[in-house]
């Protein structure tokens, strides 16, 4: 209420509409009164706001479309501001985006990719690639991340990221999940050997589809259903889902652990999350996100932020793993560190299944028929 009041104050007479509890839509009806506005705004959501005795800072992200007129309709319009609202860097200061060429086809290809899901959940096109990951203390690859693909006939590969977020938005995501943990169920029981060479499969669940009502139940049954181990299985949720919804979601882990899903915390490092939350979920492995690796060889504080991380960690009784590790000299550093496991291209890249057999099982692979 305060917002909107102090918006249509401080703007003299624009159209001021509140889209949702943590929208607001502007409209003016000259690029003179746009300019003017926008940097009214800036002003305003850069500036801490007085709230009773104290000034609080309100992030805000300012989407800026110049000839909105233009759009198809009301639902376009919004579907667009959507759209920019997602390009926005989490946890940034206050920012504008504004719309421009580059935009607009990005939000073309988003539409066109939206449509193709539906096509591709109807059909099940999606696919797998299984990213190995290996303990350094047993020498050998132990697990795999199950990571999504899927092919669009005429734009290629869509980056996983792109498309799930994509589905998160428009609720296919529950359908993806379900339809990738059968794929997955099946592929194992197919090839069995799976079960005695690895220790288990992660699986990315993402809060859209973890928090549904019932959805535990679907994903136990499938497993179920396949009359596989549970212990084979373990779900990766990144740390923003484990700090916002932390009541909920601590009975839910509880309810898989309970079956015997182990739950490893995804991305850590990548955001700012409320470290005790976190840190309340019974997860048995943290994965250290790629982005605090980049600097370790080059900066001394870089180094000892990821050691002292790993000490600590460990020193809580999580088994660490380190993503996204590229060359021989970030694994020789990281065994100094005594990181339990490495994930990253320097082993391998997510596989196919024939390069993905040919790797865990390189004496017999011709024999195999997948
Ligand atoms: P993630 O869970 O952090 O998965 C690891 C990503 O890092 C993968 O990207 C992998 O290919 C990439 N990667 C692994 N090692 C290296 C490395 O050494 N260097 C670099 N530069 N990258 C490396 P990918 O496959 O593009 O997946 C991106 C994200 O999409 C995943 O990030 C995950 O959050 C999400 N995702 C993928 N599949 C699914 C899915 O089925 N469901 C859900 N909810 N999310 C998924
Ligand atoms: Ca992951
Ligand atoms: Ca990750």
């Amino acid at each position: 209420e305060m917002i909107s009041r102090k918006l249509n104050e401080l703007l003299e007479s624009p159209y001021v509409f509140r889209v949702s509890s943590r929208r607001f839509a502007l409209i003016t009806y000259s690029l003179k009164d746009y300019e003017r506005v926008r940097a009214g705004l800036m002003d305003f959501f850069q500036t801490n706001l007085p709230v009773g005795e104290e000034t609080v800072s309100l992030r805000t992200v300012i989407c800026g479309i110049l000839h909105g007129e233009k759009m198809k309709d009301s639902d376009s319009l919004l579907a667009y501001i959507e759209y920019l609202y997602s390009l926005a860097p989490p946890a940034t200061d206050t920012l504008m985006i504004q719309s421009d060429e580059n935009t607009g086809r990005g939000f073309r290809r988003n539409k066109e990719i939206e449509q193709f899901l539906l096509t591709a959940v109807e059909e099940d096109l999606f696919e797998i690639a299984y990213q190995p990951v290996f303990s350094i203390e047993k020498g050998d690859y132990i697990a795999l991340e199950a990571l999504s693909r899927l092919r669009h006939p005429s734009l290629g590969l869509i980056p996983p990221d792109v498309f799930i977020s994509i589905a998160e938005r428009n609720g296919t995501i529950a359908r993806i999940g379900l339809l990738q943990l059968k794929r997955i169920c099946r592929f194992v029981s197919e090839h069995p050997q799976l079960l005695s060479r690895i220790d288990h499969i992660n699986i990315n669940l993402s809060p859209a589809e973890l928090l549904r009502e019932g959805y535990s139940r679907q994903l136990l049954h499938i497993i179920e259903e396949y009359a596989l181990p549970c212990s084979f299985f373990q779900f990766e949720i990144t740390e923003t889902v484990a700090t916002d919804y932390s009541e909920h979601l601590y009975r839910l882990v509880e309810d898989f652990t309970k079956c015997g899903i182990q739950f490893s915390l995804d991305d850590f490092g990548s955001g700012y999350a409320n470290l005790n939350t976190v840190l309340r979920l019974p997860f048995s492995s943290i994965k250290l996100d790629r982005s605090l690796l980049s600097d370790i060889l080059r900066d001394n504080k870089a180094l000892l932020f990821y050691r002292n991380i790993v000490t600590a960690l460990h020193s809580m009784g999580y088994c660490v793993i380190a993503e996204g590790v590229e060359s021989k000299q970030q694994l020789d550093l990281l065994c100094t560190f005594d990181v339990d496991m490495i994930q990253g291209y320097y082993f391998s890249k997510p596989l196919g299944t024939d390069e993905l057999f040919q790797l865990l099982f390189p004496e017999n692979h011709s024999d195999l028929s997948c």
